[in-house]
């Protein structure tokens, strides 16, 4: 038996549990998680859940130690920068944070209980040249094949093709067909008239039932206990009893967000150089256009959440190096991270969100450091954030600005006072942290399998091991990346080579 303990309860490790747990029979999976169960079944996607009442309870439970504060959005007009629901800020209240949005979340799920779901494909430049591409496509499929990606799920609502046919009329040009303007690829499934958006509990659902598979919510995972290239357990916490115990491990693999992960490992002394370092969050830039009448659904906004929006559901602009070197999503509203402007009952369909990625001009010197003194709500050292925006940073935000103005030209009339650049944190897409290289010279945390570098059996998975400047969201690439370690894990660990 080959005893595995997983961090943190989000898509990634989640991903991780299911791969190993079908490719080593040997292997009998422990994951610990923090959070609460906030959802029933385990891990739900709260806009599945039945009712706005049970949607908003759950959201609250999510929140650490903003748990069960709700906060009036309208506050975010006045400047000040509030967490998205289901989420708290890292640097809550902190005068002057270089990256004053970044925010977690702490529940069975993690994020993954509250994100828009959209899965694209990277595109060149935006994959480590040092990976195996055709490898990377096929953990890729396996990726979208866990997370139940489809196309399909707005596709009988006329709007959105008529949307795509006029972006790709313009964007279309000099791009391969796999890169052409499309419906965005969104981890849902449409059943009943009804969107189910993937939670952990549609990864998980197959081996939640096993013997093999154990998951433990309300339990912080203190330390990694080692002997500098082995580990050999784990230091835990009850988080309602304040109990806390050692469990053994033969292989541990750290999923816990792009600052918690990084957190675990400083807090248990496994400190390499490029630990928190090459921080990288993409930018974000919105807009709200208004459709003209031609293009306008006439159809009534459905009243239950989980319903289909019978809008234009989400199109994806796919970033190209060349001509487009940004990801842009135009999204149904109740899918846009701000109420972008004053419209108390906006004509059904007449208006969309736009929303730019911009790559970071990825840096050394942007991090997270943590305090061997000071700690957070959980009694982990307490993380800070530095991040600065470059010249060239400046350089594209500004192109990307005119490129939304493009955008949302060519679909309507561009509304409010121009690109809304959202402060550093935004994307809620923390990259780098724990980031993978293709050799051990102190520009990396982990190899290209995600094992730490001099470390035989401790794995990293989550965003922060994307070493890359990408603009497209990257759950699934790092699904991706989890489901290789796990195949690495399978071929390697338990078998004792
Ligand atoms: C509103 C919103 C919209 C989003 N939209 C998209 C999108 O459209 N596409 C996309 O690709 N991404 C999106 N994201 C981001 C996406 O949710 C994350 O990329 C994804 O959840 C990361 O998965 P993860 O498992 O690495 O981390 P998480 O989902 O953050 O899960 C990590 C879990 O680990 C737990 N944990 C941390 N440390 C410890 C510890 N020491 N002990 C025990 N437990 C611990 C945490 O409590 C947390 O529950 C969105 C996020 C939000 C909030």
């Amino acid at each position: 038996m080959t005893k595995v303990v997983v961090v943190g309860s989000g898509p990634i490790g989640s991903a991780f549990a299911l791969t190993l747990h079908n490719l080593d029979s040997t292997a009998d999976i422990t994951m610990f998680e923090v959070g609460p169960a906030a959802t029933h079944p385990l891990g739900r996607h709260v806009r599945t859940l039945d009712s706005t009442e049970e949607l908003e309870e759950a959201q609250l439970l999510c929140q650490g130690p903003k748990r069960n504060v709700k906060e009036d959005p309208r506050k975010m007009h006045t400047g000040v920068v509030l967490a998205r629901p289901g989420t708290f800020l890292v640097e809550d209240g902190k005068a002057n944070s270089e990256m004053p949005a970044t925010a977690m979340s702490a529940n069975v799920g993690g994020m993954g209980a509250h994100w828009t779901a959209a899965c694209p494909r990277l595109g060149d430049g935006e994959i480590p040249t040092f990976i195996d591409r055709a490898e990377f496509e096929s953990d890729f499929d396996e990726a979208w094949r866990i997370l139940k990606v489809t196309q399909s799920a707005f596709a009988t609502f006329p709007l959105g093709d008529q949307l795509r046919e006029r972006l790709g009329a313009k964007y279309n040009v000099g791009r391969s067909a796999d890169r052409n303007v499309q419906p965005m690829p969104l981890a849902v499934q449409v059943k009943d008239n009804r969107t189910w958006w993937t939670g952990t509990d549609v990864i998980i659902e197959s081996i939640l039932p096993s013997e093999r598979f154990h998951l433990i919510p309300d339990t912080l995972v203190t330390e990694v206990i080692h002997d500098g290239t082995r580990a050999t357990g784990v230091r835990i916490k009850n988080q309602n009893t304040g109990a806390e115990s050692a469990v053994d491990a033969d292989v541990v693999f750290v999923a816990g967000d792009s600052i918690r992960t990084p957190q675990l490992l400083f807090k248990s002394g496994i400190r390499p150089k490029a630990l928190g370092h090459y921080l990288n969050d993409h930018g974000q830039v919105l807009g709200l256009a208004e459709l003209p009448e031609d293009l306008t659904a006439t159809t009534e906004k459905p009243n239950r959440i989980g319903a289909l929006a019978p809008h234009s559901g989400i199109s994806w602009i796919p970033y190209d190096r060349e001509t487009f070197p940004v990801h842009a999503q135009i999204m149904q509203m109740d899918a846009s991270p701000i109420p972008l402007h004053d419209m108390k009952e906006p004509r059904p369909g007449a208006f969309v969100g736009v929303g730019l990625f911009v790559p970071k001009d990825v840096q050394a010197a942007d991090r997270v450091e943590f305090s061997d003194t000071e700690t957070d709500f959980f009694g982990m050292p307490k993380p800070s954030l530095f991040y600065k925006l470059t010249a060239e940073d400046d350089r594209r935000f500004a192109e990307a600005k005119e490129l939304l103005t493009g955008v949302m030209e060519t679909i309507g009339t561009p509304l409010g006072n121009g690109a809304i650049v959202m402060p550093p944190g935004s994307s809620l897409h923390y990259m780098g942290t724990v980031r993978m290289g293709a050799s051990d010279d102190g520009t990396s945390v982990c190899d290209q399998n995600s094992r730490i570098w001099n470390f035989e059996n401790l794995y990293v998975g989550g965003n922060g091991v994307i070493p890359t400047e990408t603009a497209a969201n990257p759950t699934p690439t790092s699904i991706a990346f989890a489901i290789k370690a796990a195949r690495s894990i399978a071929r390697t660990v338990s078998k004792g080579n």
